[in-house]
C-alpha cells in the first residue's frame, strides 16, 4: 500500500511558537511509547502516522526505549519514513531521548556523557537519519553531574546531531540549573516534558512559570492520565487496552474512587459537548504556556476524537472551579 499526505494537511490543525523560539509545534503531538513497538501491528502504527500528518500533526515523540521490545518504536517510525514520508523529513519535527535504562550494564542508564552521545547513534541508526529535530535528557540523573549530562547536549547540537535540546521530568530547581549551563554555553533549552493531566498537576507549583520567563517551550506527556481521562474504564478494563497489557497503567490503580471523579469529569464533558478525553486535553491547553499536548493513541479514531479538543479549548470560570472541585473530592 503506497501513501500521499493529504494536500489539506495543513487547514485544519493550529500550531504555536515553542517558548520564544522560531519553531512551531502543533498543539497536538503524537508519542510512540505505546502501539509502535516490534510487538504491535505494524500496518496498524504506520496508519495512524499516515492519519496524524494528514491532520496536521508534524511532531513525532521517541525515545530509545519505546517498544517494546526496546528501540523497537524507532526502528517501526524508521520504517514508515523511509517507505512513506521519506520525501517529507523537512515537514516533520522528530524528537527523542536518553535518560532511562537501555541496555545493560553501567553505560545503558543515566545521564552520562557516554550513555546519552552513544544511545543517540543508536537511535539515528534504528530511524535511519541524520539528525534528530529535539533530543532531551529523559530525566536528571542524581549520580551524575550536570554539567556532565548538559556537556553531552551541548556537543550533540555542536555536532549537528540534533538541532535543538529539551529536558524531560526535571524540577523546577534542576531545570534553572541545567538551563544555565546550557546558556552559559551558547545553548538553548527549546523545551520542556513533563507529566501532566488534570490528575497530575505539580508543574503549576513553579516549573511552568521557570519556564515562561525564560522563554522555554513546554510539551506535556500522559495528558489523558494513560487513557484513565478518557471513558476507555467506565465500564471495566476493554481487551486490549493499556491497563490490560502493559504494567505502566496498573489495573489496580483505576481505583473506585478514581472512577468516581472520572464519571463526575464525563458530566461536565457532556455539557461541553465534548468527550472526556477532548475535557481532559483542552483543559490542558487552557493555559497559554502550553505549546502542545503530547498524546498516545491505539487507533485512528482515538487520533481524531483527540483533535476535536481543539475546537473548544476555552472555559468559563463556572467550568473551572466545578472540575477542580471534583478533583478535590471523591
Ligand atoms: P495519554 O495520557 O494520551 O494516554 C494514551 C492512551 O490513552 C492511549 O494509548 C489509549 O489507550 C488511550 N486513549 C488515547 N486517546 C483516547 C481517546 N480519545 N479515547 C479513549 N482512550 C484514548 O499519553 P501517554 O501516556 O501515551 O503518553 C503520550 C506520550 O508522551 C508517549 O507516547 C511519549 O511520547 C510521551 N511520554 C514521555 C514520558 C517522559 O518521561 N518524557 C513518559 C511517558 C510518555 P489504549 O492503548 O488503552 O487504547
Amino acid at each position: 500500500m503506497s501513501y500521499t499526505p493529504s494536500g489539506d494537511r495543513y487547514k485544519t490543525m493550529n500550531y504555536s511558537k515553542c517558548g520564544k523560539s522560531g519553531l512551531y509545534l502543533p498543539k497536538v503531538s503524537l508519542g510512540l511509547w505505546h502501539n509502535f513497538g516490534g510487538n504491535d501491528v505494524y500496518e496498524s502504527s504506520r496508519k495512524m502516522i499516515w492519519h496524524a500528518f494528514d491532520k496536521g500533526i508534524t511532531h513525532f515523540d521517541l525515545a530509545n526505549n519505546y517498544g517494546p521490545p526496546e528501540g523497537s518504536a524507532e526502528s517501526t517510525f524508521g520504517r514508515i519514513l523511509a517507505s512513506d514520508l521519506r520525501n517529507h523529513r523537512d515537514e516533520l519535527v522528530i524528537s527523542t531521548k536518553a535518560g532511562f535504562m537501555m541496555w545493560p550494564g553501567p553505560y545503558g542508564d543515566g545521564g552520562s556523557r557516554k550513555y546519552l552521545i552513544s544511545s543517540l547513534d543508536q537511535s539515528l541508526k534504528r530511524m535511519n537519519i541524520e539528525y534528530v529535530d529535539i533530543f532531551y535528557s529523559h530525566r536528571p540523573d542524581p549520580n551524575t553531574p550536570v554539567e556532565e549530562t548538559m556537556s553531552a547536549l551541548i556537543d550533540i547540537v555542536r555536532q549537528g546531531k540534533a538541532i535543538y535540546v529539551g529536558l524531560s521530568n526535571y524540577n523546577p530547581e534542576q531545570t534553572s540549573v541545567a538551563v544555565e549551563i546550557l546558556n552559559k554555553n551558547g545553548v538553548q533549552c527549546l523545551i520542556h516534558q513533563p507529566k501532566y493531566s488534570m490528575f497530575e498537576r505539580w508543574i503549576e507549583n513553579g516549573l511552568l512559570d521557570i519556564l515562561e520567563q525564560r522563554g522555554i517551550g513546554c510539551i506535556v506527556y500522559s495528558p489523558l492520565a494513560q487513557g484513565l481521562l478518557t471513558d476507555r474504564y467506565l465500564e471495566g478494563i476493554p481487551v486490549g487496552s493499556r491497563a490490560s497489557k502493559a504494567h505502566f497503567l496498573k489495573p489496580e490503580s483505576i481505583t473506585p474512587e478514581k472512577l468516581t471523579k472520572v464519571r463526575k469529569l464525563n458530566l461536565i464533558a457532556q455539557e461541553r459537548n465534548q468527550t472526556l478525553a477532548q475535557l481532559a486535553l483542552s483543559w490542558v491547553l487552557r493555559d497559554k504556556r502550553i505549546t502542545s499536548v503530547l498524546v498516545g493513541a491505539s487507533s485512528i479514531t482515538q487520533i481524531d476524537d483527540n483533535l476535536k479538543s481543539l475546537e473548544n479549548i476555552d472555559f468559563s470560570s463556572d467550568e473551572l472551579n466545578a472540575i477542580d472541585e471534583v478533583l478535590k473530592t471523591v
